[in-house]
C-alpha cells in the first residue's frame, strides 16, 4: 500500500478545519450573537417609542440598600415620581422593609437575578438557577416577577429561551451614565442625552458597593436634575411596566 500523498493530507486537514470553524461560528451566532442582536433591536425600538411620546423611565439596578435606596425613595416621594427597581434577590432578603416600602409607594420591583451572574461567563446551569431564584425572591415579596433585567445586559440563547418560555419581559436601557464605574459620565452629558433622545430609559444603580465613593451623591443629584429637566421639557416619567403596557398596546394596534 503506497503512502498517502502530502497534498491529500493537507486537503483533508483543511476540510476538518473548515467544518470546525463553521460549526463554531454557528454556535457563537446562536448562543451569543442572536440574543445580543435581539437586545439591540428591542433597545432601538424602545428608544424610538420613548422619543415619539416623550417618555422617560428611571431604573435602578443592583439594590436595594439603605444608603442609596432610602434617600432615593424620599426624593421620588417628594417629587411624586415613580421609578423601576431591578433588585438582586440576595439584597431583597437583607432589606425586606425597604423593598416593601418601595412597592407600597408605587414603584416597580423587577428582578435582576439572585446573585448577579454573568450569563456570558458562568456555566448555564448556575445562570438558570440564579435567574429563577431571583424571580422567586421578587415574587415572594409581592414584586412584578415578569420584569427581568439580565445582569450586565448579557443573555445567551438559553436564557433568551427561558425568558420567552416563562413570559419574562427583558428590560433594557437606552442611557447609561456608567455610575457604577470610577469615572461616571458628567451629569450635563447625561441630561443632554435625555434632551436629544426626548426621554429614554435611564440606567442607574442603588448599590453602595461601588468603587466610586461619591456614588450616592452622584445618583441623588442626577435624579433631581433629571426630574427638573423632565418638567422643563414636558417629558412624562413612567415606570417600566407602564412603558411596556403602552408599547405593547401600540404593537397590537400595528399588527391588527
Ligand atoms: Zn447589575
Amino acid at each position: 500500500m503506497g503512502a498517502i500523498p502530502l497534498g491529500s493530507i493537507i486537503n483533508m486537514l483543511f476540510s476538518y478545519i473548515l467544518v470546525g470553524v463553521t460549526v463554531l461560528a454557528i454556535v457563537v451566532f446562536f448562543w451569543f450573537l442572536f440574543p445580543f442582536l435581539e437586545r439591540k433591536r428591542e433597545e432601538k425600538s424602545l428608544a424610538d417609542y420613548c422619543k415619539e411620546h416623550c417618555y422617560l423611565v428611571l431604573t435602578f439596578d443592583d439594590g436595594p440598600c439603605e444608603l442609596v435606596t432610602s434617600p432615593l425613595l424620599d426624593l421620588l416621594s417628594r417629587r411624586n415620581v415613580k421609578a423601576s427597581f431591578f433588585a438582586l434577590g440576595n439584597k431583597i432578603t437583607r432589606s425586606k422593609g425597604l423593598v416593601r416600602r418601595l412597592i407600597t409607594e408605587g414603584h416597580d420591583l423587577g428582578s435582576h437575578s439572585q446573585n448577579h451572574l454573568n450569563a456570558w461567563k458562568a456555566f448555564p446551569g448556575p445562570v438558570l438557577k440564579d435567574i429563577r431564584t431571583g424571580i422567586m425572591s421578587v415574587k415572594s415579596i409581592g414584586g412584578n416577577e415578569s420584569l427581568f433585567r439580565p445582569p450586565y445586559g448579557k443573555m445567551t440563547l438559553l436564557t433568551y429561551l427561558l425568558a420567552k418560555k416563562n413570559g419574562l419581559e427583558t428590560c433594557w436601557w437606552t442611557n447609561d451614565p456608567k455610575d457604577s464605574l470610577v469615572n461616571p459620565k458628567g451629569h450635563s452629558d447625561v441630561l443632554t442625552q435625555i434632551q436629544i433622545d426626548r426621554g429614554g430609559i435611564l440606567l442607574l444603580h442603588d448599590n453602595d458597593e461601588y468603587p466610586n465613593t461619591d456614588h450616592t451623591q452622584y445618583v441623588l443629584e442626577l435624579v433631581k436634575s433629571v426630574i427638573d429637566l423632565a418638567e422643563q421639557e414636558n417629558l412624562q416619567i413612567l415606570t417600566y411596566s407602564e412603558l411596556l403596557s403602552h408599547y405593547k398596546l401600540r404593537l397590537q394596534k400595528l399588527t391588527n
